[in-house]
């Protein structure tokens, strides 16, 4: 082939649970990437969602980690394994096993994950080995095993698209699992019928297509599906012969129940009477129902419960396992499926087979040929990070995550990172939170493959196994994880069982394994794919699990029982809903999740100035009343706070939020803000069963954030570390958006310019008496910076002064009006962005409606808004007439909301 040819790599998308395939297409000559969506791949038939469609925007060198390091300084990848093993051999030596750990992370490959477990649990010999997804989905996990034996997913894609009611609860499918939202809307269009249930505190954009949403009070789910359990069994629901053939504890799950009358139902979750009897019906009367559950009940002190109560109300009328019917976890990690595959959770083994059971012991160890095998469960993350400070861990290798934001109580994690005795970090990034800590003396840096390097298997939340495929050569050092931890295992002395030469090989001995001696009856089985060349593995296509040896078919799982506890039976699991807990006056419940366009801690989607025009900087949604009653104005800013910790962020006052309650993101971090990594509030309090962490449960005080000042600048240059009580970064079209406040009055803002930017020949306006001063730096007839300052906060149009750093300053009055900060007559405010793929404003889709613009049809022809990828379809529905009763609650650009325009 010529080496000059555009070349075409279909891969799969390294974000959501969804699991697109995406087409990749690099142009050597242009030294470009295009990237489409993957018309072949069954997940999603061609489509992307916003953060899909800009992952070319984020694959930049800058920021990469290129070289290992040793204490901070460069080294050899041979020195830096090396001081791994060295660690690693030195602790198990004078501590035990135990005292050494990993924590790996659902964005690793299968074959990252294979070689991980297989080195802790079968050579190392501790189950010391957890993963970020359990703060995703451990509560699934242990759910599907209480009820089926197993962990198993029995739902597919499709599911949803041929149901006749879809209940979403905890789940805003719209913003998290954006493409498996389009498919469900588009299949409600096809069939008018089908109904969908939204269950959340919250009015998110995924209400905008539900035909009723109930906003139920924070973890009141056990209570309301234990309600749906009673009222279906009382009112003929019930499939008696599936529950007699193929269950068991049907009694005492309908005993747990009993309370849980219409109206106790009611009055716990906090509903009107007449919403909960409309679901009820409706569920009692539509065989073909899918339960979609997501972070919303799993991350609760009550998850697997909560899991359990859903299960309960599938098992009860058989809807489990035939088409259109079925409880469905969606999992938040592109590859949380694949990592609970081999055992990537501290209480797994490899091949879902279970650490507690003797039988799958012997069949791992025997299969590794392991001089061990993990007989007792490992410590989960949280207890992972409290062991450090009890002081019982001595060496912990973190990789592909990011547990100083993303863990509870993060500012205690971070302590354990900074006094843990050894710490290597594989990442890809140079700058996260938690790498700073692996510079200290004797701890390592190892530079991980990204994704558009990396090779290797991920399976999305339908079991659907892809091939992810690199496109680019690893840059400067980097090397993949399954390559650096086989490197650790020989220099620890296990060389014969790590002398894997490729994913491939990897993939192989998984796959095998998987099969081995199946009289061990077990759901996850690819032992289809057992004897896969390289070449094979290569073009291998998405397959759903099981494939097994002796068939060519994929198996639907449950509809004719078929569990896999040791009776073949699956169990209801009797759930007791807690009252509701007192919240102390004047306090609130803390609910943290995702915005549609940054991912986890934004080490990549930060870098896109498409997907951070959308929410640009860290905000608190809060119900209008509550901001009345706490003196909150609109796009002011409010210190979020509690025992734990206190951040700053801004307030975006949303009736879609339940008063009470505050919704703040989960993404921000030291690198991007000041001060507003959300889980430092996040209570380290953990569900029983399963470990995952109550992260959309927390109580915490809002009040107002009094500031001197507050300043807006877009300038061309990444700035440096700003002294200010508040601040906020993201990329924009030609440099950076830059949100400031500080508490100390500030006399002279030219000099505050100076140290925010470090430039001299400023233009600029200051008024005393008011507080305004407003400031340009020019050169070649274009803006290296404009900055603007206020007493409150500043009303600048912020799309339309970004737009200024890509045109040129044509002479005087442009630069006179830009320190205006207000667009001439001849140049309307876009407002912020709503369509991230074609940068179109809420201000221009405000203008097409008030045109005449109806429908989303019409708003797409008049501006071409929501007619790509469609992610933003639900925010511009609810600014259509209909929906005007919604319109106040929908979130809008936070830092926009004081402009005056
Ligand atoms: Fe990626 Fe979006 Fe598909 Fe999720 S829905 S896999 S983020 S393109």
């Amino acid at each position: 082939m010529d080496a000059l040819a555009n070349k075409t790599t279909r891969t799969t998308c390294p974000y959501c649970g969804v699991g697109c395939g995406v087409k990749a297409t690099v142009d050597p000559l242009a030294g470009s990437v295009e990237i489409a969506g993957d018309e072949a791949h069954p997940a999603n038939a061609g489509r992307l969602c916003s953060k899909g469609a800009q992952l070319a925007e984020t694959l930049g060198l800058d920021n990469r980690l290129l070289y290992p390091t040793l204490g901070g300084e460069r080294t050899s990848w041979d020195a830096a394994t090396g001081r791994i093993a060295e660690a690693f051999s030195a602790a198990i030596a004078e501590h035990g096993p135990d005292s050494v750990a990993m924590y790996v992370s659902g964005q690793l490959m299968t074959e990252d994950y294979y070689v991980a477990n297989k080195l802790m649990k079968g050579y190392v010999g501790s189950a010391n080995i957890d993963t970020n997804s359990r703060l995703c989905m451990a509560s699934s996990v242990a759910g599907h095993k209480r009820a089926f034996g197993t962990d198993t997913v029995p739902g597919t894609y499709e599911d949803l698209e041929r149901a006749d009611l879809v209940v979403l609860t905890g789940s805003n499918l719209a913003w998290c699992h954006p493409v498996l939202f389009q498919r469900l809307v588009a299949a409600k269009q096809q069939r008018p019928h089908m109904k969908v249930v939204v269950i959340d505190p919250r009015r998110t954009p995924t209400a905008e297509i539900a035909d009723l949403h109930l906003p139920l009070q924070p973890d009141s789910d056990v209570a309301l599906f234990s309600g749906l359990l009673r009222f279906l069994s009382r009112l003929g629901g019930a499939d008696r012969a599936y529950t007699a053939e193929h269950t068991q504890g049907v009694i005492d799950a309908l005993d747990a129940a009993e309370p849980w009358t219409l109206e106790q139902t009611a009055k716990r979750c906090g509903l009107p009477l007449t919403d909960l009897a409309q679901f009820y019906d409706w569920a009692l009367a539509t065989d073909r129902t899918v339960t979609v559950y997501s972070q919303g009940v799993n991350q609760s002190s009550s998850g697997s419960d909560k899991v359990n109560a859903i299960i309960n109300t599938h098992l009860l009328t058989g809807r489990i396992g035939q088409p259109g019917m079925g409880p469905f976890s969606v999992t938040g990690q592109p590859n949380a499926m694949g990592g609970r595959e081999v055992g990537g959770l501290a209480n797994m083994l490899a091949g879902h087979l279970e650490l507690a059971n003797p039988e799958h012991r012997a069949l791992v160890q025997t299969f590794w040929d392991s001089p061990t095998i993990a007989d007792t469960p490992g410590l989960k993350a949280v207890d992972l990070f409290e062991a450090i400070h009890a002081g019982t861990i001595k060496a912990l290798w973190v990789m592909a995550t990011n547990p100083s934001v993303s863990l509870p109580d993060a500012a205690r994690v971070n302590e354990a990172l900074a006094t843990v005795p050894f710490l290597a970090v594989s990442d890809i990034v140079s700058t996260t939170d938690t790498l700073r800590h692996a510079a200290r003396p004797g701890c390592v840096a190892l530079p991980a493959t990204g994704w558009v390097e990396k090779d290797g298997t991920v399976t999305n939340s339908e079991r659907m196994i892809s091939r992810q495929r690199g496109f680019l050569p690893a840059p400067g050092e980097a090397r993949h994880d399954w390559q650096a931890i086989c490197d650790v295992a020989t220099k620890m002395g296990f060389g014969d069982a790590f002398a894997f030469d490729s994913p491939a090989s990897v993939f192989a001995e998984h796959a095998a394994l998987s099969g081995y001696k199946p009289e061990v009856r077990r759901d996850f089985d690819i032992s289809g794919r057992a004897g896969l060349s390289q070449v094979a593995y290569e073009s291998m296509p998405p397959f759903r699990w099981p494939l097994r040896a002796d068939s060519t078919q994929t198996e639907r799982f449950f509809a004719g029982g078929g569990f896999f506890h040791a009776d073949r039976k699956a169990r209801f699991v009797p759930t007791h809903a807690a009252d509701a807990p007192q919240r102390p006056a004047g306090t609130f419940t803390l609910n943290t999740g995702r915005v549609r366009d940054q991912w986890h801690t934004m080490t990549r989607t930060g870098r896109s100035a498409t997907l951070s025009a959308h929410m640009g900087e860290p905000y608190c949604e809060i119900h209008p009343a509550d901001a009345v009653d706490l003196g909150v104005t609109a796009a002011s800013l409010v210190t979020v706070s509690n025992g734990r910790g206190r951040i700053i962020v801004r307030a975006l006052i949303s009736a879609g939020q339940q008063r009470g309650s505050v919704f703040v993101p989960m993404h921000w971090n030291d690198q991007t803000a000041a001060n507003a990594r959300v889980d430092t509030l996040a209570a380290p309090e953990t569900d029983p069963t399963s470990g995952q962490p109550a992260l959309k449960f927390s109580t915490v005080k809002v009040q107002p954030a009094a500031m001197a000042w507050h300043g807006f600048a877009v300038v061309r240059d990444a700035p440096g570390a700003l002294p200010f009580a508040y601040w906020s970064v993201a990329p924009c079209a030609g440099g950076y958006a830059i949100e400031m406040a500080d508490t100390e009055p500030c006399d002279d803002y030219a000099e505050l310019v100076r140290q925010i930017i470090g430039a001299d020949g400023v233009m600029g306006v200051q008024d005393r008496a008011s507080g305004d001063a407003r400031f340009l730096v020019s050169a070649d007839e274009s803006v290296q910076a404009a900055l603007f300052f206020a007493r409150d906060p500043v009303a600048v149009s912020r799309r339309w002064a970004i737009e200024k750093l890509s045109q040129p300053l044509a002479d005087a009055a442009a630069k006179v009006a830009l320190l205006a900060g207000r667009p001439p007559a001849d140049q309307p405010d876009q407002g912020p962005i709503v369509c991230a793929c074609f940068a179109v404003g809420r201000n221009t889709i405000a203008a097409a409606i008030t045109d005449g613009a109806t429908s989303l049809d019409a708003v797409g022809a008049a501006c071409q808004a929501g007619t790509n990828c469609g992610s933003c379809r639900s925010e511009i529905a609810a600014m259509l007439p209909q929906d005007t009763e919604h319109e106040t609650e929908k979130p809008q650009e936070v830092r926009h909301a004081p402009q005056a325009v």
